[in-house]
C-alpha cells in the first residue's frame, strides 16, 4: 500500500514459533480484501488492543523472499527516498511474487497435510469439484506445479483455497547450489595493454566493496572488459549482475555474453512476460544464473553468490525511475554493492558529472580506456555554422556536400535529430495559429506517415486538417522531424537505401532488429534516428555523422540540459568510424561561440565536464549540493499551489537554516494531459541535513489535508527539474 506506514496482525493460526523470519511473505485480510504483505518484523506485543488485530491468513514462504541483508537494503533505500516501504518491496520483486506466485521453482512440490487427508472424504461433490479433484489428486502422491497444470487453469486459485483450509502444504527440496560452469564458448580476442591494465585493476579490487569508473570513449572495448571480468569470477564461481540502460534497444551487448559463455544467462527486463520474469528471478536467486542482465528493476534481483555489479553506460537517464518509487538504479547499485561487500563497476563513454566530480574526490578510481583497438580511429569533429549556412528542411549546404562526398565513397551516414514525426509544429501562415494540443501546454506534432497530429506530452492525436480551423487557409509544417529529413534525403538521393531509426519505426516486435540488419548488411546507406541511435549499436561502416541541431540543450532551464546535450553529441560521435575506415562528425548549430560548444569541441567531453563542473560548484548545483524536488498536480490550477505553499509553511517551521527551499514555481509545461503541474524544490550542501529535513517534512506534508484529486509526490536526487 502507498502508505508510510506498517500494520500489525496475529500470527496465523497453527504457525509454530521459528516459522516466522523476516522477508517472508504471508497471505492477510485488508478490509474487505486479502492481501500478499512482507513480514517486516515478528513482535510480542502491539499497540494496536489485541481484540483489534486480526490473524494473519497463511505464510506463503517457507524460506523469505528478501534475505535479511536484502531486506535491510531496501529498508534503506525506502528511507533514503522517502517513499512507502510497500511500494519499494513490492518494486523489487517480480509481478507473480507480488501476487502470491510460488518463490521456488523447479522444487516446489505439494502434498495432503494430515487435517487434509482426515477431512478431505468430507469435501461435498457438487459445490466444490475443483477442490475435490486437486485433493483426491494429492491423495495419490505428492506433486509439482506441472503435475498438477492438467487440473485445468485455474489450479493455482484452487489450490490457496485448500491451502488456506489447511488441507495442503507445501514441500521443498533443500536448494541445490548449482556450480557455474565457466564453459567458454568463444574466446574472446587478445586484450589491448589498456584493457589488460583496467582487467588487473579490477582484478585487484574484486572481493571487497569499491567503486570503479569505467571511462572508455565508444568502441575502446568497455564490454569486452565486462566479460572478462564475468568469466573471471564464473571461475571463482560467483555472479555477475549487469545492469543495462534499456535491453530491447541493446541486443548486440545481450548477444555477446551469451556468445561468450555457455553458463545460464538471466535477463531481466519489462517486456518479459510474468512468468519468464518469474523464472529469470528463480535462476538468480538459486545461483543457477552466472550472469543476470537486466534493466533498472534488476538491481533488486536476489543473488546467491554475488560477485560484481555492472552499470553499463552509468550516466544514461533511463536508470532514474520518474514514477511512483522514484529511484536511482545506479546509485542504489553501488549501496547494494556496499552492503553485500562487492565492487561495482560504473562504465561510460560520457561519465556523468557526479560520477567524475567522486572520481575527483577519490571516492571512485578512475579507470581509463582511451583508444580504440585496432585501426579504428577517433573521428573528426567540425561545425557548420548555421548562421552563414542557409538550411533547406534542416540539412545546410556543406552538410548535404559532405553526405554525397561520403556516399560516393562507399561509407554509410548517420544523421541524428532528437524530433520523431515530420515536423514539431502545423502552422497557418494566415493567421498564426499553431495547432495546439487540447489538455497540454504543447504543440502537436505532425505525422504525415499516418496523417495525424499527435502530443508527444500526453498521447492525444487527431486527424491531420486540411486546412486552418480558424481562417480556413491553408496549413503548413514548420520544423524538422526524422521523417521529414528522410524524405528529403529520399528525394535527394533516390537510388540511395535508407532506413529511419525512431520509437514510430520500431512499433512492433522485430522492427529494430530488422533496421539494425539493414544497416548492418550495408543495404541501407543513411540511417536517420532519434536518440535510440546513440544506445551503443555497432555500425562498423558509417563513416559521417550528423548532428542536424545542437541547440536545443544550450538554452535550457534545466541545469542538467546541458550536460545531456553533451553527451548525446559524443555517443552519436562515437558511432562514426568504429572499424578501419576513419570517421567524420558534422555538428549543425547556430551558436558556435557557445562555451559549451567550443570547450566539447576543442578539448572532447573532459574538457566540457571540468568546465560544467566548474560551473555546477559556482551555482552550487549537484553534486555539489544535494536536492529533493516535491511535485504537485492537480486538474484545478490553484490547488497544486495551495498545497505547496502549506508545504512550504510546513517545510519553515522544521527546517534550521541548512536546507533551502525555492518555489512553488509552475512546472516548465504547466498543464499536461488536463493537469496542472507546480514544484517546490529543497537545496542543502549537506546530505544529512537534507535528510533529516526531509524525515520530518514527509510526516507533515501527510498531515495536510490537500484538495480533492491533487497528488503529489517527493523525488530525491531528481534528474529532471523541469
Ligand atoms: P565498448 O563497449 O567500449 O563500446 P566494445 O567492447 O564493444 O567497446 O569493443 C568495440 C569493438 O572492438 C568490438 O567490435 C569488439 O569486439 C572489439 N574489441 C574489443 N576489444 C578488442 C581487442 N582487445 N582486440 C580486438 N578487438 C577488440
Ligand atoms: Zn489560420
Ligand atoms: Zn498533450
Amino acid at each position: 500500500m502507498p502508505l508510510r506506514r506498517l500494520f500489525d496482525y496475529l500470527a496465523p493460526p497453527g504457525a509454530v514459533a521459528g516459522e516466522l523470519s523476516r522477508g517472508m511473505r504471508i497471505r492477510v485480510p485488508f478490509g474487505r480484501r486479502r492481501l500478499v504483505g512482507i513480514l517486516i518484523e515478528v513482535a510480542e506485543r502491539s499497540s494496536i488492543p489485541p481484540a483489534k488485530l486480526k490473524p494473519a491468513l497463511e505464510i506463503i514462504d517457507r524460506e523469505p523472499v528478501f534475505d535479511e541483508r536484502l531486506l535491510e537494503f531496501l529498508l534503506w533505500a525506502a528511507d533514503y527516498y522517502h517513499h512507502p516501504l510497500g511500494e519499494v518491496l513490492a518494486t523489487a520483486l517480480p509481478v507473480a511474487l507480488r501476487e502470491g506466485a510460488a518463490a521456488r521453482g523447479i522444487d516446489e512440490r505439494w502434498q495432503l497435510t494430515r487435517t487434509g487427508r482426515d477431512e478431505a472424504a468430507g469435501i461435498p461433490g457438487g459445490r466444490a469439484p475443483r477442490q475435490r479433484a486437486l485433493v483426491e489428486r494429492l491423495a495419490q502422491s505428492a506433486a509439482s506445479p506441472t503435475e498438477l497444470e492438467s487440473l485445468g487453469p485455474r489450479w493455482r486459485e484452487t489450490l490457496r483455497h485448500v491451502v488456506a483450509r489447511g488441507w495442503v502444504e507445501s514441500i521443498e527440496a533443500p536448494l541445490s547450489i548449482a556450480t557455474l560452469s565457466a564453459g567458454i564458448v568463444t574466446p574472446g580476442p587478445n586484450l589491448t595493454d589498456a584493457q589488460a591494465g583496467v582487467l588487473r585493476a579490477l582484478t585487484a579490487a574484486s572481493g571487497k566493496f569499491a567503486v570503479s569508473l569505467l571511462h572508455g570513449v565508444t568502441g575502446s572495448g568497455k564490454t569486452e572488459v565486462y566479460l572478462r571480468v564475468a568469466e573471471e569470477l564464473l571461475h571463482a564461481n560467483q555472479q555477475t549482475l549487469v545492469l543495462v540502460p534499456e535491453i530491447a534497444l541493446t541486443p548486440q551487448l545481450v548477444g555477446r555474453f551469451s556468445e561468450r559463455f555457455t553458463t545460464s544467462l538471466a535477463i531481466i527486463h519489462s517486456s518479459l512476460s510474468e512468468g519468464e520474469r518469474l523464472a529469470a528471478w528463480r535462476r538468480a536467486r538459486s545461483g543457477e544464473a552466472g550472469i543476470v542482465i537486466g534493466t533498472r528493476s534488476a538491481v533488486f534481483t536476489p543473488l546467491a553468490r554475488p560477485g560484481v555489479i555492472i552499470v553499463d553506460e552509468e550516466h544514461d537517464g533511463s536508470y532514474k525511475q520518474q514514477e511512483g518509487f522514484r529511484y536511482s538504479a545506479r546509485d542504489l547499485a553501488i549501496v547494494r554493492a556496499q552492503r553485500f561487500g562487492v565492487p561495482v563497476i560504473l562504465g561510460s563513454a560520457t561519465p556523468s558529472l557526479e560520477s567524475l566530480e567522486n572520481a575527483r574526490a577519490g571516492r571512485y578510481s578512475r579507470l581509463l580506456l582511451p583508444e580504440r583497438p585496432g585501426a579504428a580511429r577517433h573521428p573528426r569533429v567540425a561545425i557548420v555554422d548555421l548562421r552563414h549556412h542557409v538550411a533547406h528542411e534542416g540539412l545546410a549546404t556543406p552538410t548535404v556536400d559532405s553526405i554525397t562526398r561520403h556516399l560516393q565513397a562507399g561509407g554509410q551516414v548517420l544523421v541524428y535529430l532528437n524530433r520523431r514525426g515530420y515536423a514539431p509544429t502545423l502552422f497557418c501562415p494566415g493567421c498564426a495559429w499553431l495547432a495546439p494540443c487540447q489538455a497540454c501546454d504543447a504543440r502537436l506534432t505532425v505525422h504525415l506517415r499516418s496523417q495525424r497530429l499527435r502530443c508527444h506530452h500526453c498521447g492525444a492525436q487527431e486527424a491531420m486538417p486540411l486546412a486552418c480551423p480558424q481562417c480556413g487557409h491553408e496549413v503548413k509544417p514548420v520544423g524538422q522531424g526524422t521523417e521529414r529529413v528522410e524524405d528529403l534525403l529520399r528525394d535527394r538521393y533516390p537510388e540511395v537505401q535508407m532506413a529511419r531509426l525512431d520509437r514510430d519505426s520500431v512499433r512492433r516486435k522485430g522492427d529494430l532488429q530488422s533496421i539494425l540488419s539493414r544497416v548492418a548488411s550495408g543495404e541501407a546507406r543513411i540511417l536517420v534516428g532519434t536518440q535510440m541511435l546513440t544506445k551503443g549499436h555497432h555500425f562498423p561502416d558509417v563513416t559521417l555523422v550528423v548532428i542536424v541541431n545542437a541547440d536545443q540543450g544550450l538554452f535550457s532551464a534545466d541545469f542538467r540540459a546541458s550536460e545531456r546535450l553533451a553527451q548525446t553529441i559524443v555517443q552519436v560521435a562515437g558511432r562514426a568510424g568504429r572499424a578501419s575506415r576513419p570517421g567524420e562528425v558534422l555538428v549543425q548549430t547556430e551558436f558556435p561561440e557557445h562555451p559549451l560548444l567550443k570547450s566539447l569541441l576543442t578539448s572532447g567531453y573532459d574538457g566540457f565536464a571540468a568546465a560544467a563542473l566548474e560551473e555546477r560548484a559556482q551555482a552550487e548545483w549537484p553534486p555539489f549540493s544535494r536536492l529533493a524536488l516535491l511535485r504537485a498536480d492537480a486538474r484545478d490550477a490553484q490547488a497544486p499551489f495551495e498545497f505547496l505553499d502549506a508545504a512550504r509553511e510546513a517545510g519553515n517551521l522544521s527546517q534550521h537554516g541548512a536546507v533551502q527551499l525555492f518555489g512553488p514555481v509552475a512546472a516548465s509545461m504547466a498543464r499536461r494531459a488536463g493537469r496542472h503541474h507546480a514544484q517546490l524544490l529543497a537545496q542543502s550542501r549537506s546530505r544529512a541535513a537534507l535528510h533529516r529535513f526531509l524525515a520530518r517534512w514527509v510526516t507533515a506534508l501527510e498531515a495536510i489535508k490537500p484538495r480533492q484529486g491533487l497528488h503529489w509526490s517527493l523525488d530525491v536526487d531528481p534528474q529532471d527539474l523541469m
